[in-house]
């Protein structure tokens, strides 16, 4: 499949205990899970990253916070510093953009990048070992990057080799690296279609590219389609440039759908400080506040609320989400929640009111 494109997806490893272990040197090789205070085992909220040496014990992101706790009390349980990975993210992301104008940030540590002006695989190859080199030497942090001729493959081969891995997959090669993988590796396919397509003898991504369309299409509609092609690594996005940002939004997926509604308001307020903080530092208000809640079988609501007046007061994102939330909650299980702050407004010092921030 030649596309004509090269697409490097650049993916940091467990981003923000990696962070921290380089502010806090005594953390190296050890467990360290940065999310919400487990107290004792009690504390709700969710795992956000964890390292290495927790995911042995068998931790990852997303994980209730006190199921972390009893996997391994022994772990460093670390509250986020948002402002400290923030300005870790803009320094690695300006790396990004000295290599290509088409530039695509995808959340705090996660990136395309369009490097067809390289010319061939061999060269992008080469430039993506000297990303990595770039920010191990100026960071003291590993990646992981995937090179591809669409961002979809791109996306499965940074996973492919993890941590500190590069995995290059030239345009002949694109089926053999996709079809043996378990089609869970395709974004967007979770648990639910995994097991709908287990049902149907369909595991991996070759069984599913050799898949008669018209059944996945009677079986997922549109879907169904988009899948398919998807298993042949056809994807023709593009990396979109971003001129600045218009919203700042946040989510967080969990290993088991949920309807308990104090948890989710607990992992909310974590999605609100997260987003007022990395505005705060950047100078920015918002107006808008929008949640979206994906309830079990992927049908997703938003509810939104504007301001009569710019804010940057997190108490008040705070406030207004879990009003949303509660308008969004119906009994049905969710599966994942997110928040989006937008209308931004970015300030001067000058215009600057006090209580704006706090
Ligand atoms: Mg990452």
């Amino acid at each position: 499949m030649n596309t004509g494109r090269i697409i490097l997806h650049l993916d940091m490893d467990s981003f923000y205990a990696s962070v921290e272990a380089g502010e806090h040197p005594e953390l190296k090789g050890k467990p360290v899970v940065v999310g919400a205070d487990p107290k004792g085992g009690t504390g709700r909220g969710v795992v956000s990253t964890c390292s290495y040496e927790a995911r042995a014990c068998g931790i990852h992101s997303a994980m209730p916070i006190s199921r972390a706790y009893n996997l391994c009390p022994d772990a460093i349980f670390v509250r986020p510093s948002f402002p400290l990975y923030n300005a870790a993210s803009r320094r690695i992301m300006e790396i990004l953009k000295r290599r290509s104008g088409k530039f695509q940030q995808v959340s705090i540590d996660e990136a395309f990048l369009d490097i067809s002006s390289s010319g061939d695989f061999r060269a992008a190859a080469e430039t993506a070992l000297e990303i990595r080199r770039e920010i191990l030497e100026k960071e003291g942090l590993t990646c992981s990057i995937g090179v591809a001729p669409a961002k979809i493959v791109a996306k499965i081969a940074s996973d492919y080799r993890k941590p500190d891995g590069l995995t290059v997959v030239a345009p002949e090669e694109v089926e053999n690296f996709l079809f043996p993988l378990p089609v869970g590796k395709i974004p967007g396919i979770g648990k639910k279609t995994g097991a709908e397509l287990a049902s149907m003898d369909i595991r991996t991504i070759g069984d599913l590219a050799g898949t008669d369309i018209q059944v996945l299409i009677g079986r997922f509609g549109r879907w169904g389609l988009h899948m398919h092609s998807l298993a042949h690594g056809a994807d023709d996005d593009e990396v979109l440039e971003r001129e600045g940002y218009k919203s700042a939004s946040r989510e967080s997926t969990f290993e088991q759908d949920t309807d308990d509604s104090r948890f989710l308001a607990a992992v909310l307020d974590e999605l609100a400080d997260d987003i007022s903080q990395g505005l705060k530092k950047d100078g920015v208000l918002w107006k808008t506040a929008t949640v979206k809640v994906r309830y079990q079988g992927f049908l997703t609501h938003t509810r939104s609320r504007t301001m009569d007046r710019s804010t940057g007061d997190s108490a008040t994102l705070r406030a207004i989400a879990r009003v949303l939330l509660a308008e969004l909650l119906d009994g049905r299980k969710v599966r994942l929640i997110g928040l989006r702050a937008s209308t931004l407004e970015k300030v001067d010092n000058a215009q600057r009111r006090i209580d704006d921030f706090f």
